[in-house]
């Protein structure tokens, strides 16, 4: 098969060793397979976007190598051409088409109200039986999930996932109380819209990729739940903790500036994905040493309760 992928960072961090490990492995499962690669920059609802950082993604991808075939050339193609904001319109026809599948109802709790949730369980549907006006200010709009069943999907190193997303997530928001349309309405728009038919992500974003794959079954967007997906482990630190964007000593900036060496960050990588060692200094080396590397062989079924 030939994949058509995308790389989509977040333009509210510096990237960091997590997110090269992410587009390492993107890379060359694409690469293999003669495929197509989009650099999509997701800054829709990122409220921390800063030109720092949309300008760290160009230098971060181009110090590893890391190339593509669609996508903003610099900082300033992705602000006139490229950016989720100039899309809106494209994610409110899903939304609009998403509200004639009558799953859609309009919250107006509130920050505080929604803290006081107690954390890991549902959102209780507190506003679903009120059938509020969906045109009034500070009101969210909720796709509908019921408590059960579990949401299943095919992982290709995985295998068949069962996401409880009724039970931990419940009726997630797809329009912002801001009006913005909410990150899983532009990235499925997106993904169908670029054509993608293959997904790589981090096993944090499962329950993503569950709930994309209900609003996709929603709309009869059949194509979506027929992507190849694969779910990496996530880099962990020596402790064991999850690498964050928080953590700036793993940004990639940071160890460029130490003199870290791009082969540093492909030797990294390539331990904790169980490939053999390497001395891979351009990324053509490491899609040699990559070989017919099967994730399916390596990779584990996170926890998911
Ligand atoms: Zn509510």
């Amino acid at each position: 098969m030939v994949f058509h992928s995308r790389l989509a960072p977040t333009p509210s961090g510096y990237l960091h060793l997590g997110n090269a490990f992410s587009f390492l492995l993107t890379w060359l499962l694409v690469r293999r397979s003669r495929g197509k690669l989009l650099l999509r920059i997701d800054d829709l609802d990122a409220e921390r976007k800063r030109p720092e950082y949309v300008a760290d993604i160009f230098e971060s991808l181009s110090w590893l190598g890391i190339t593509y075939d669609e996508g903003p050339l610099n900082p300033d193609d992705f602000e006139q051409h490229w950016s989720q904001r100039l899309r809106v319109n494209k994610y409110n026809e899903t939304l609009h088409a998403l509200h004639k599948t009558g799953k859609v109802f309009a919250c107006s709790c509130t920050r505080s109200q929604l803290a006081n949730l107690s954390p890991g369980s549902r959102y209780p549907d507190i506003c679903l039986p009120k059938n509020l006006p969906f045109d009034q200010p500070d009101t969210a709009e909720r796709f509908h999930i019921p408590e059960s069943p579990d949401v299943t999907f095919t992982d290709s190193a995985l295998g068949k996932i069962s996401v409880p997303l009724g039970r931990r997530t419940g009726s997630f928001v797809i329009r912002r109380r801001d009006g913005i349309p909410a990150y899983h309405v532009a990235s499925l728009t997106d993904d169908r819209d670029f054509g993608i038919n293959f997904i790589v992500r981090g096993s944090d974003l499962i329950p993503s990729t569950a709930a994309q794959i209900v609003l996709a079954d929603a709309l009869g967007w059949t194509d979506f739940r027929n992507n190849v997906f694969i779910h990496h482990p996530l880099l962990t630190d020596s402790d064991g903790n999850k690498l964050s964007k928080s953590e700036g000593a793993l940004a990639l900036k940071t160890m460029r500036n130490e003199g870290a060496k791009p082969k540093d960050i492909y030797r990294k990588f390539a331990i904790s994905v169980g490939l053999p060692e390497t001395g891979a200094e351009t990324m053509e080396e490491l899609l040699e040493s990559f070989g017919d590397f099967d994730p399916a062989e390596k990779f584990k079924m996170p926890n998911l309760k």
